[in-house]
């Protein structure tokens, strides 16, 4: 028996990710492997991880992508600093914050929460009231929802957080390269991004930074000969009453010693992957963080523009809008999933569905890297308003690309679609 080559259709991804990756990307990673300790891939992974500094806005050290994909980076960062019974606050706005309550309580965190209403975002505060009253030794929280399609003000927690020397760590999977994120401004000493969401790179790594201070707390968990300290132990000072990290594949301290300057054999790093988020971080930078963050905004705006003029709601709360994702409400007796099946059948269009208590409320269209361009959010407004009109929908037919084009002159540039 033989199977036919491969053959994958070209779609217009508008989820919130996997999103269309850029032909760049695509050709790196066809170019031949070479070995892990060959000096021409050492070089690429010194590149990558000064380029991810960059992107993080960050002086830290240490800036690599953890192999696996995005919560492979969460779990790497929150299991190498959660010890049994440390205290954990994760405030909570969407199917994320559970995702990170989950892996804290899998490393048996004492994990305290608090919620929100989906569609909202917390006023930071509040959350800082909480880390008062709780006095964790972690606060993880999200930035970008996707689940809500909101995103959370970080940096007066943050600034928070340094104060009452709480770490704190937060997951940037859908929101980094997308809009704008400061980790040392914003007081963040450890953060988590995605390669599939708005860097335009497949999913598969997660690079993550921390600084010093979560440095600090790994090492003292470093895996030794028990009881006996190193004389580099002795000289930093560290004792040796902390349990070792729990994992082997995601020990951030073994990670460090691969990438940093002793080149320790850990993993096999995944040598196609890391070429691609090399061209996938190089593209960011080539553009600009501000041009970058400047363009996902007036697509936004042009999808959003054009919704509304169609007659659809959008869901959640305007203030707290995250910018890469956009979550439109479903009409009233419209059957949701038929309409999806008609726009990737017809149209070879995908746009997502939703989680929990949203699900069969809202769909969710994504506007993240190399998909969040001109052609893909006329084409999608335009797919939209003729499939919803075969479900039978009374749309404001033909308002919806006028209003996107409107939008996009408003804003005088035409030419930001590339
Ligand atoms: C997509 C996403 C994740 C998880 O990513 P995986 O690659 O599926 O592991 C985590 N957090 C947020 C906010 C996300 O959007």
């Amino acid at each position: 028996m033989t199977y036919a080559e491969l053959n994958t259709p070209l779609r217009t991804i508008m989820t919130p990710g996997p999103v269309e990756v850029d032909p760049r990307v695509l050709r790196v990673m066809s170019t031949p492997i070479v070995g892990q300790f060959d000096p021409a891939f050492t070089s690429i992974m010194n590149e990558v991880m000064e380029m991810l500094r960059k992107v993080f806005q960050t002086n830290n050290e240490w800036a690599f992508p953890v192999d696996g994909t995005s919560r492979s980076g969460i779990e790497a960062l929150l299991c190498s600093m959660i010890e049994p019974g440390d205290k954990v606050l994760v405030p909570i706005f969407g199917r994320f914050g559970h995702l990170l309550t989950e892996i804290c309580e899998r490393y048996e965190a004492d994990v305290y929460t608090m919620e929100c209403e989906w569609g909202e975002v917390f006023d930071e505060q509040e959350v800082i009231n909480e880390i008062q009253k709780i006095s964790p030794k972690i606060t993880a929280i999200v930035h970008g929802e996707t689940s809500t399609g909101r995103i959370q003000p970080l940096q007066k927690i943050g600034a928070a957080c340094r104060e009452l020397d709480v770490l704190f760590v937060v997951d940037a999977v859908a929101s980094i390269a997308g809009t704008e994120i400061k980790v040392d401004d914003w007081f963040i000493d450890g953060i988590v991004a995605g390669t599939q969401k708005c860097l335009s790179v497949p999913s598969g790594m997660s690079p993550i930074t921390y600084n010093e201070r979560i440095e600090k707390v790994i090492a003292a968990r470093k895996k030794v000969e028990r009881g006996i300290s190193t004389a580099e132990d002795r000289e930093n000072e560290i004792e040796r009453d902390h349990p070792i990290i729990k994992s082997n594949y995601f020990d951030i301290s073994m990670l460090q010693d691969y990438w940093g300057p002793r080149r320790l054999n850990h993993h096999t790093e995944a040598t196609s992957m890391l070429y691609a988020l090399r061209e996938g971080l190089r593209i960011v930078l080539d553009e600009g963080l501000e041009t970058r963050f400047n363009r996902h905004r007036i697509h936004e705006q042009a999808l959003m523009a054009g919704i509304e003029s169609m007659g659809l709601g959008l869901f959640g709360n305007p203030d707290c809008k995250l910018p890469t994702v956009t979550c439109v409400k479903i009409p009233d007796g419209v059957d949701a999933e038929s309409v999806r099946c008609m726009l990737l059948n017809e149209f070879g269009i995908e746009i997502a569905s939703s989680f929990g208590s949203l699900k069969g409320k809202i769909w969710r269209i994504g506007t993240m890297g190399y998909s969040c361009r001109k052609e893909n959010i006329l084409f999608t407004l335009g797919a939209l308003e003729a499939v919803l009109i075969r479900h039978g929908v009374n749309v404001h037919t033909g308002k919806a690309l006028q209003a996107a084009l409107d939008s996009y002159t408003m804003v005088g540039k035409e030419s930001i679609g590339q």
